[in-house]
């Protein structure tokens, strides 16, 4: 059975056979049934959701020799010529490939003549926000004043690049990315309906994978069954979209929480055995940090109902704070895996960075940005002055971008001299590198009209040891880091294998 036959077979043939789009379907449904035809339809959505599906229904519902109904009788032959695809009242256009005002102009030409076989003439134009200034003139003349005997349905996944003129011209759908649930439950009933058993966890691979799309889906669907043998089952799909598991990627989190760098890169291997594609796994492993930090703040909601169970216990075990750091590391993971030339390495790497800026004390963490901090005791009332007119120096200091962020996230403890101290929330850390931190330095010299010694601290990494007389905060931190990262058994590995040193 080829890809083409069940993706065929299985397409929708009436309004009540669609899936995923119960507003779209109520009301052309009861617009039908009710004989109100519209002269031009638009459907925007994205790819594989059904646009040019519903168009085709559109034009069985409108020329079914049993009259016009939601409910075409699928026997008669227009009914079968439209779903054969050789109707001649149907006339479907690419967009993408008929761009040019001629091509326009030659289709429009045929409009006045009345329909051939059927009740209505139906242009179903494809992707229709590609076609040329010229051409969407020459479409609007038409538009406003259509002969009654013709349907425009117009389709594109783009349709803020359709004119205004075309669209206010057009009764306008918008068809929703289907959900998960309901792609799992078309695949089953088309599985069912093929007489195949399957994995339950399968279906939900592919729906993952198919991302909104029922098309995709079941395209997935077909190579995945061409692959099993008897039964359709997990390790097929898998190997068709790259992704893994989900209890792979929920280990690997559970490993980041403990601070297990070695059983993380056990998992890591484990993942590496499905040659996946990292970016599938990075996916997940996002989303599952996305229903933890929903979990964390909203519980009851929708969103975060049927989650895997041990979501609900590493929400409770997280901060809010570590949530977001992770989620942020990941995120920009996406960026940095696409420029590393080993993929596999590039995602262990992404995993040991979560470790790396892994909030020491969770107690720590709470420090805010805006938190006033405590000055000490011996603290002159100058210093509680600069503390309060630090938030109007840093608006005055007129920075952007990265250092604009860093400086948003950080809160002053003390001038001391040239030198100012701040505190950095541990979740923000990532935005501290040399540049900013050198535009910041920059900013404030400029501002007190000195050169100022700029010293950041991430505030997990406050409760270090006491400075020995004569160093600056800044060498302690940096010898605190050093130490532990030294201690961090996945750095000695690395400084093992390649013979390295740490360098602060
Ligand atoms: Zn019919």
């Amino acid at each position: 059975m080829s890809y083409q036959a069940l993706a065929r077979k299985w397409r929708p043939k009436n309004l009540s056979d669609v899936v995923g789009q119960p507003h779209v379907v109520k009301a052309l449904t009861a617009a039908l049934d009710a004989g109100r035809i519209h002269p031009a339809y638009l459907f925007s959505g994205t790819r594989g959701v059904g646009k040019t599906t519903l168009a085709r229904i559109i034009a069985r519902s409108l020329n079914c020799e049993k009259g016009v109904s939601s409910n075409p009788c699928g026997l008669c032959q227009n009914c079968l010529a439209i779903v054969e695809g050789h109707f001649f009242d149907l006339i479907e256009v690419d967009g993408a490939s008929r761009t040019k005002v001629e091509e326009t102009k030659s289709l429009l030409e045929n409009v006045p003549y009345a329909p051939a076989q059927g009740r209505y003439k139906v242009y179903l134009i494809d992707e229709v926000h590609m076609l040329s200034t010229h051409s969407f003139n020459a479409l609007l003349k038409t538009l406003e004043e259509p002969p009654p005997h013709v349907i425009f349905i117009l389709a594109t996944t783009e349709p803020t690049r359709l004119p205004a003129t075309v669209l206010s011209r057009c009764l306008q759908f918008y068809l929703k990315p289907v959900e998960l649930s309901a792609i799992v439950a078309r695949l089953t009933f088309v599985l069912e309906q093929e007489h195949f058993s399957y994995d339950l966890q399968a279906l939900f691979g592919i729906a993952k994978a198919a991302r909104g799309s029922l098309r995709d889906a079941l395209s997935l669907l077909e190579h995945a069954l061409l692959m099993s043998q008897g039964r359709l089952e997990e390790e097929a799909v898998y190997a068709i979209t790259g992704g893994v598991p989900e209890e792979h990627v929920l280990r690997l989190l559970e490993a980041i929480i403990q601070g297990d760098a070695e059983s993380l890169m056990q998992y890591a291997a484990e993942i590496a055995e499905f040659s996946p594609q990292y970016e599938e796994v990075l996916a997940e492993l996002l989303s599952l940090l996305q229903k933890i930090a929903v979990l964390q703040f909203a519980p009851s909601s929708e969103a975060v109902q049927g989650v895997p169970k041990p979501l609900l216990a590493f929400a409770k075990k997280l901060s809010p704070e570590e949530t977001q750091l992770y989620y942020q590391i990941a995120l920009l993971g996406q960026r940095d895996l696409e420029l590393s030339s080993h993929k596999a390495s590039g995602f262990e790497m992404l995993l040991l960075r979560m470790l790396v800026f892994r909030p020491v004390k969770k107690d720590a963490v709470a420090v805010h940005a805006g938190t006033p901090i405590k000055t000490e005791s011996e603290a002159s009332s100058s210093q509680e002055a600069l503390v309060k007119k630090w938030p109007d120096i840093v608006k005055q200091l007129k920075l952007t971008g990265m250092a604009e962020q860093l400086l948003a996230h950080a809160t002053l403890k003390r001038k001391e001299g040239k030198t100012i101290e701040l505190a950095l929330s541990a979740a923000s850390s990532p935005l501290l590198n040399e540049r900013v931190s050198e535009q910041v330095k920059t900013a404030l010299s400029d501002y007190f009209g000195e050169a100022i010694n700029l010293c950041i601290m991430p505030s997990a990494l406050e409760n270090i040891p006491e400075a020995s007389k004569g160093e600056t905060p800044k060498v302690v931190w940096e010898r605190e880091r050093k130490t532990r990262l030294e201690s961090d058994l996945v750095v000695q590995n690395f400084l093992e294998t390649f013979e390295g040193k740490v360098q602060i």
